[in-house]
Formats: structure tokens, sequence, C-alpha cells
């Protein structure tokens, strides 16, 4: 590597800043400029519909890396600047102000952004009260109408829209959610699991309404403030605020109009490579092959963005390192820690093991004796044992798995 090069990173969230910080490590020795959108400091995505809505994880702690750690490493922070085009024919890209910069190197990290909520088009997403949440600023302008007795409509089952609803009934808030499938977490869990879930909101206090389709709002134009929501069976939810969490979009547009090969993600091989040798791509905004599932995925996970950063980093001085970590992710509700392993389409089984009552198990996911996928409440160490278990493609006896007495470990082979 040279040190006249440039390195330009699109994208300062968690696979960004990893990034950067990672191809210094690795040994490039240009410049690097880290670019993002957002003017806080690079900063952790989960504590938003979690411990930070809930106030119990101040500001100070959510940055991803100390300032002096992007000092120290050389890094450029260029924070609230937004890429505006990427000219890959004379290597350099163009900001919003019409400043342009050249690259030797370029790493798109530029995530998701909310799925729009199609009902919304009509102008509730612009009243004051109707949020989506993605953002750190996005979550002040939420948390200031989180007061105790207000009416807060979810539109969305999903992990986001169950954190935010976990956190707001227990502030008090009068909590519905409308999920159009006809179960919670329909997209990633089993019926088992998503009924434990539905249920332990039931009893917190939340309105849990499944089957609903949301299909308009009606708005007081004087105070521009979104007062009910319509679902199509003829229902009307009387609201204060509303949170809209059905899934995000990858920002892949900037990259598509450069010429980069784009499919519901930004493709790039095992390695973070996109097909412009110069450029590598990774995080949300991406979409890569997994060996182990034997297609192609794209992952919203923080410990994804991680790796293939790393992969990237790598790439980016001339190693290969391989991404063939399997995916995990984690969610927090209550007191319930859920922590998820593998990807469970295709399983052909579901096994349970601990006890749904006492709020402690393990779901695995089989497809014949293997085990694709885990989800565990309340059950850490388990965790653990369980991600051996999907990585290392280890054929399980089900009915020692199933049978608690049996420690998990007792499933592995012997290391
Ligand atoms: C509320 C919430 C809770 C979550 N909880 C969990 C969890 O518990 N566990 C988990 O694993 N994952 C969780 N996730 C998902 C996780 O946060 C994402 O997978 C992760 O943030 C992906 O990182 P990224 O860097 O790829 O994208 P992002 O974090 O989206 O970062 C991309 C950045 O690039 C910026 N950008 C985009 N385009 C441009 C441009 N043209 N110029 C400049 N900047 C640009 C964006 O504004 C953004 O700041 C959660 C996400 C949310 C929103």
């Amino acid at each position: 590597m040279r040190s006249d090069e440039v390195l330009i990173v699109i994208g300062a969230g968690h696979a960004g800043a990893e990034l950067a910080v990672q191809a210094r490590e690795a040994g490039w020795l240009g410049h690097i400029a880290l670019v993002g959108d957002e003017s806080a400091l690079p900063y952790h995505r989960p504590p938003l519909s979690k411990a930070y809505l809930a106030g119990v994880t101040p500001l100070d702690t959510l940055a991803l890396k100390a300032r002096a750690t992007y000092e120290k490493a050389g890094i450029e922070l260029m924070l609230g600047r937004r890429v505006a085009n990427v000219d890959r024919t004379a290597a350099r890209v163009s900001f919003e102000d019409g400043q342009t910069m050249a690259y030797s190197r370029l790493a798109f990290a530029t995530g998701g952004r909310p799925r729009p909520l199609p009902a919304a088009a009509a102008g509730a997403d612009a009243a004051d009260n109707f949020h989506y949440l993605r953002t750190l600023a996005d979550v002040d302008r939420i948390r200031s109408r989180f007061v105790p007795g207000s009416r807060l409509a979810i539109v969305g089952g999903g992990y986001v829209g169950l954190e935010v609803a976990a956190v707001a009934v227990k502030q008090g808030l009068k909590v519905v959610v409308l999920e159009a499938a006809s179960r919670v977490l329909a997209r990633v869990t089993a019926p088992r699991v998503s009924s434990f879930y539905e249920q332990v909101h039931r009893e917190a206090g939340v309105d849990v309404r499944t089957g609903v389709q949301v299909d308009g709002f009606e708005l007081d134009r004087e105070s521009r403030l979104v007062t009910r929501v319509h679902c199509s069976d003829g229902e009307r939810v009387d609201c204060d605020l509303v949170i809209a969490g059905i899934g995000i979009l990858p920002n892949t547009e900037l990259a598509a109009a450069s010429g980069l090969a784009v499919d519901d993600g930004i493709l790039v091989d095992a390695c973070s490579r996109t097909g412009d040798p110069s450029i590598v791509a990774a995080g949300d905004c991406t979409r890569y092959h997994s060996a182990l599932y034997g297609r192609s995925i794209r992952l919203e996970s923080v410990p994804n963005a991680l790796e293939q950063s790393r992969c990237a980093a790598a790439a980016l001085n001339g190693k290969e390192r391989i991404h063939d970590s399997v995916p995990w992710f984690w969610s927090d509700q209550y007191d319930l820690k859920l922590k998820m392993v593998g990807l469970s389409q295709g399983h052909d089984r579901l096994l349970l093991r601990g006890s749904v009552e006492e709020r402690s198990f393990s779901a695995f996911y089989l497809k014949g004796d293997r085990v694709l996928a885990v989800d565990t409440v309340n059950r850490v160490p388990e965790f653990m044992l369980a991600k051996r278990l999907v990585a290392e493609r280890i054929v399980v006896d089900p009915d020692r798995l199933v049978d608690d007495a049996v420690p998990l470990k007792a499933l592995l082979p012997a290391a």
C-alpha cells in the first residue's frame, strides 16, 4: 500500500466505522476519510429501541469508538456530509454541497432506511407525531412524546416494534401493536415463539392485534398531528403517537447509479469485494452468497456488519478474509434476552428445550438431524453452544436435544 492513496468510506454506521479502523489496522498507509450524513459520532444503533429509548443508557455511552480512536488511526471524520454521486470512471465522489474528492479505493457502508408505510404516504408521514425509528435523531423526537398515559400505535410487530412496545408500556403509555401478518415476528421465528411473545406483551398490558392491515390515518390539519389509525377491517385506533417499524430498504441507489451490480443489496463476494476491484461494501446495504446456506443473503445485524467490514478491510490491503461466520442476532424485551443464531428457512421440525412457562427455553429448527437455527430465550450460555451446533452442522439426537437434563454440551463432539 502507498501512503499517497486515499480510501473513502461512505456511511459512518457500524460497518463504516469498523471498516475504517480495521483498514488502518490491516496495513492501509494512505489517507482514510469516513463520511457520514448523520452528525453524531458513529454510534450503537441497537439501544435506540431498547435502553436508550428507556432512558437508562446515556447518550455518551452510545459512541462506537471514542473520537480519539479515529484521531489515533489518522481517520478523517467527515460527519454531517452526504455523498451524492460516485463517478467510477474518474474515481471521484461528489458531496451534496458540490465539493468533490478523489479516491484510490472506495467502500460502501450506506446501511438501510426504514421501509415507508404506504398508508402514510398521503400525508401522515409528515405529521409531527408520526415516526420511523432508525436514527438517534428519530429517537430523540420520539422520546419527547413518551408521556405516561399517551396512546401509542405501533405499526409492525417485528423486533423494533416489539422492543419499543416493551419500553413504552413500562413507561405508562397505552400501547397498541398493529401487525399485518397472522402473528408477530412472523418473518423470523416459529409460531410457538411468536405466540410466546404475544402472550408476554399482552400480560404486560400491550394490546397486540395481528392480521390487521393499516390502510390510512386521520389527521388534524391544524395541529398537524395524526389522531387516528384506520385499519382495513374497519377498526379505528385513537392515538397520540405513531411509530412505524415494517422493515428497512437497503441504501443501494448510489452504488447502482455508479454502475455496480445491485439486487436488493450491493452484490459482494464472501470477502466483501464488489465487481469493481477498487470498491468494497459491507453491512446492511450488501448481499452476498453464503456458503453455509447455499444461497445469497442480505443480513441486517451488527455482527454481520462488523464481520463483513473486517473482510473488506483485509481485501483493501490485498488480503483474503472470508465471511463464513454464522448469522446471529439479539433482541431485548422486558426481562427476556432473546438470542438467535442461524436462519430457519427450510426447517422441517421445531424442537423445544426448557420451559416456555418459566421463560427459559430454546427453540431448535432442524432439517433432518441437523440444526439450521436456534432461538434461545434467557439461556445465554446455551446460545454459545447453539452457535457451534449450527456453524459446525453437527448431527444431533433429537431425544437428547429436548431433554433439559442432558447438558447441551454433551451433544457437541469432544474438542
Ligand atoms: C432500532 C434498531 C434496533 C436494532 N437492534 C439490533 C439488535 O438488537 N441487534 C442487531 O444485531 N442489530 C440490530 N439492529 C440492526 C443494526 O443496527 C444494523 O444491522 C446495523 O446498524 C447495520 O450497520 P450498517 O453500518 O450496515 O448500517 P447503518 O447503521 O444504517 O449505517 C449506515 C450509515 O450510512 C449513512 N449513509 C447512507 N447513505 C449515505 C451517503 N450517501 N452519504 C453519507 N452517509 C450515508 C446512513 O445515514 C447511516 O448513518 C437494530 C436497528 C435498529 C434501527
